[in-house]
């Protein structure tokens, strides 16, 4: 089968939240430039950096 060749798949990630490992406090890595907001700690282990989103998929008709 080739009709996946026509096909084009748009994938984008999702901005990593993280976990602080010193007071647990839930963040967005991006937005916080990578450290807690709450402590100022780096130390962090990322929660969703690997999930992906698949935002478009074009299917050519016929
Ligand atoms: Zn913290």
């Amino acid at each position: 089968d080739t009709w996946l060749k026509d096909t084009k798949l748009v994938i984008n990630v999702i901005p990593g939240m993280a976990e602080c490992d010193e007071c647990n406090e839930l963040f967005h890595v991006i937005e916080h430039e990578g450290y807690c907001p709450n402590c100022g700690s780096f130390e962090k282990t990322i929660l969703s950096g690997k999930d992906f989103l698949i935002r478009e998929i074009h299917i050519p008709e016929g």
